[in-house]
């Protein structure tokens, strides 16, 4: 095991820039999740760590040994895409056991990892079988398990559960976090999907346009984020967004009077007219009835039911023009489309954001 540390890290692929000034350390034994839009640069991050792709700039170090100039297969690191990419001629036993025997690893410690990764792995009944005779699931825990059977100092994993059916991938991700409990290899994990990223990661990088937004816990990009972008891509359903004038006491949104608290007034105080970015979070909107203050007006124009809760989409009047908004409430309110919504908001949860560059205000 060993620590992965990108240091000012720049890929180009003329003429644009794939990933630019990239500087993160992952410790030693942590699990990290690289998330981001489709081409923000998170393959090309894992691609560099692996050895297949150079960097224009900057210094990698796994361990304490720099690896700028080391080949791919002197780096001790283990890569697993998407696509399982097993050798479809040989059984499961003989694809776990391919990177030890690469390794000249002795039969018998051969054979003893190969059995443990597969018990580990819940793939132990498996061992006889070819590729062509899995499902896609056991195909996908076969190359995870010939990655770990080596033992590799890092583990870089590549959006390996995009290929399955969601059963399947709730299942496999929880399999995955257990693994990595059992085994602590310090492992860089790609996703676009944000719950996959809040679920399994120790600490989350959250990249745009080749460009490092955020890096903190779960709990900490949720509550905490720094702009409006990542505010928006960790959270499902995503944070809300609104426009708001702001004019001293209040927003002015959509015709509707949305109170500003005080701290955040004394903020904005010089800031009169002008136009801001409003986010909340679905949990932070409560249904009331007119005796309590009542900060939002909106109409129900969609009813998702998930048991324990219902997921609401309403509209902001008018219902031709207004805004959207997400909310969650509970299933004995039994809301109907059409229905006419009283919002309270927690205004000490809401974000305000610059509209131009998206950074947070509040
Ligand atoms: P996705 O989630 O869609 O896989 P990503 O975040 O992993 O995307 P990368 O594959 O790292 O993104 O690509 C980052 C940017 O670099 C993209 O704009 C991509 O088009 C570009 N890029 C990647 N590889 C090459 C290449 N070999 N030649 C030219 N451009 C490339």
């Amino acid at each position: 095991m060993a620590r992965v540390w990108l240091d000012k890290i720049t890929r180009r692929f003329s003429p644009s820039t794939a990933i630019e000034d990239i500087s993160f350390e992952v410790p030693d034994g942590q699990f990290w999740v690289l998330v981001g839009p489709s081409g923000c640069g998170k393959s090309t991050i894992l691609r560099i760590i692996a050895g297949l792709e150079t960097a224009n700039s900057g210094n990698l170090y796994i361990g304490d040994r720099l690896v700028n100039n080391v080949p791919a297969r002197q780096r001790d690191v283990a890569m697993v895409f998407q696509n399982y990419a097993l050798y479809p001629h040989m059984t499961v036993r003989e694809n776990l056991a391919f990177g030890l025997r690469m390794r000249n690893t002795d039969p018998k410690t051969l054979q003893e990892r190969v059995k443990s990764v597969a018990r580990s792995l819940d793939i132990a009944h498996l061992l006889d079988r070819k590729p062509g005779q899995l499902s896609g699931g056991q195909q996908q825990r076969v190359a995870l398990g010939r990655a770990i059977a080596r033992k590799p100092q890092v583990f870089l994993l590549d959006e390996p559960l995009s290929n399955l059916d969601a059963q399947l991938r709730d299942d496999t991700r929880a399999e995955l976090k257990q693994l990595h409990q059992q085994v602590g290899i310090t492992t860089l994990y790609v996703t676009h999907d944000q719950i996959e990223a809040m679920t399994l990661a120790d600490q989350i990088v959250v990249l745009n346009q080749g460009k490092v937004q955020q890096i903190g816990s779960p709990q900490t990009l949720y509550s905490d984020p720094v702009n409006q972008m990542v505010a928006t891509f960790l959270g499902s359903p995503p944070m809300n967004l609104l426009q708001g004038i702001y004019q001293e006491t209040h927003f002015e949104v959509e015709g509707q009077m949305l109170p500003v608290p005080n701290a955040l007034s004394r903020k904005l105080q010089p800031a009169q007219g002008q136009c801001f970015n409003l986010g909340i979070r679905p949990e932070h909107l409560r249904v009331v009835s007119e005796s309590e203050p009542v900060h939002l007006r909106a109409e129900v124009t969609l009813v998702e039911p998930l048991g324990r809760e219902v997921l609401l989409r309403a509209v902001l009047p008018p219902r031709q023009t207004g805004s959207t908004l997400s909310l969650q409430v509970p299933p004995q309110l039994r809301p109907q489309v059409g229905d006419r919504l009283l919002l309270q908001l927690a205004l000490d949860k809401l974000f305000v954001f610059d509209p131009s560059s998206g950074q947070r205000l509040s």
